[in-house]
């Protein structure tokens, strides 16, 4: 069956759009003389995924309310053109090291190294043209009632200023229950920080219909890392008791974005990294968020120590999304499960170094599902 779509690297024979009980694929234009193609993946519970080989992007993600209305509940765009731009990573896959490091320059093993600083005075979601900005080899698979994507990248060494050759796989999987799962694994020739993560901004509401204020959140974590005004952390892992960061109990958004706290202010909102509780590497619950008026709910779990919750603060209704809808402050969440921000200038944060001959692995689920009540 993959065949039928083109094997790994494979080029289209034909510009038709080709099916399958699981998914199909059809073209979306290219990128750097490369053909970019947009799959759908569908499950018999009305659940759809699109995800295009340009930044192994997660285009639209449809899942039914609690009476049965399917909508789109990621922002993103029509057409290729809307995801050229730098910002604002919709649905990407950000990488080599999302989030920030600080004035874009690390050292390890005694060598420092020099990266963009395309975020005010740092490094933001791998520079330039991060993986995000790349055109991935895809291979869709369609198996035991799961249908997905593998997408495969090759970042050479020195690729936007990391050092080594490194090879990235992004799995994507759809299951029966509404699940979508997100696998990222990679190698590389020489030692470099990674730090992949998955960039959708979600509104169970519907996508570019309100804001995301009125959406409960619950966060499985006693601790954040607090930041500096260009979001990078001071080095203290603060406890959330009695702050506006505290999500353990189901709260809405919106209660307390607007509080009087200088995190608040230094992110506009919420554009912090929280420290998820329990073993990082053991695959265990992370986050859950309710929306009261779809009934539509979503659970993240995930391998990964922490989890920037980002409230979409600096999207301001410049950008017109999917079917004309213009998209406001607010009106997308980001739970970008991740280790944590600028860590390779941070030995006491989960390293996020990989070296040769290790493979870096990770694991993130987002489970749909409705309330009833
Ligand atoms: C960052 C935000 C940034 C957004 C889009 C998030 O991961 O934390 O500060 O604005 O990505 O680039």
């Amino acid at each position: 069956m993959a065949a039928a779509c083109g094997g790994r690297g494979g080029e289209p024979r034909d510009n038709a759009v080709v099916k399958s009980a699981g998914f199909s694929r059809a073209p979306f234009g290219q990128v750097d003389g490369k053909n970019v193609f947009l799959y759908r993946l569908i499950n018999a519970r009305g659940m759809e995924v699109r995800t295009m080989s340009y930044g192994a992007t997660i285009v639209s993600l449809r899942v039914p309310d609690r009476n049965g209305q399917s909508d789109d509940v990621v922002l993103g765009f029509d057409t290729l053109d809307g995801y050229l731009a730098p910002e604002p990573y919709f649905g990407a896959v950000v990488g080599r090291y999302g989030n920030r490091i600080a004035k874009g320059q690390f050292t390890l093993d005694g060598t420092t190294y020099h990266l963009a600083t395309n975020n005010g005075p740092n490094h933001l979601h791998g520079g330039v043209k991060g993986f995000d900005k790349v055109v991935w080899e895809a291979e869709p698979f369609d198996r035991d009632g799961r249908s997905g994507i593998v997408f495969t990248h090759v970042s050479p060494d020195g690729d936007e200023g990391y050092p080594g050759t490194l090879n990235a796989r992004v799995t994507y999987t759809l299951t029966p229950d509404n699940e979508l799962i997100v696998e990222y694994s990679a190698t590389t020739d020489k030692a470099t920080p990674i730090n992949l993560t998955q960039h959708s901004y979600f509104n169970l509401a519907g996508a570019g219909t309100r804001d995301i204020l009125e959406h409960r959140l619950t966060l499985d974590a006693d601790r954040f890392t607090p930041v500096d005004s260009t979001l990078i952390p001071n080095g203290e892992i603060a406890a959330v008791e009695g702050t506006p960061f505290d999500f353990r109990r189901p709260t809405a958004i919106g209660a307390r974005i607007g509080a009087d706290h200088p995190q608040l202010k230094y992110g506009n909102g919420y554009d912090h990294n929280w420290v998820l509780n329990g073993t990082a590497g053991q695959f265990r619950h992370a986050a859950r968020v309710e929306e009261p008026t779809t009934g539509r709910t979503l659970d993240v779990s995930t391998t990964e120590p922490g989890v920037q919750f980002y409230t979409g603060n600096f999207l301001d209704g410049t950008l017109t999304g999917r079917s004309g809808r213009v998209y406001k402050q607010r009106y997308g969440f980001c739970l970008e499960t991740q280790h944590f921000p600028d860590s390779p200038n941070h030995s006491a944060f989960p390293t996020t170094v990989l070296r040769p001959g290790e493979r870096y692995q990770s694991r993130t689920v987002f489970a749909f599902g409705v309330k009833k009540d």
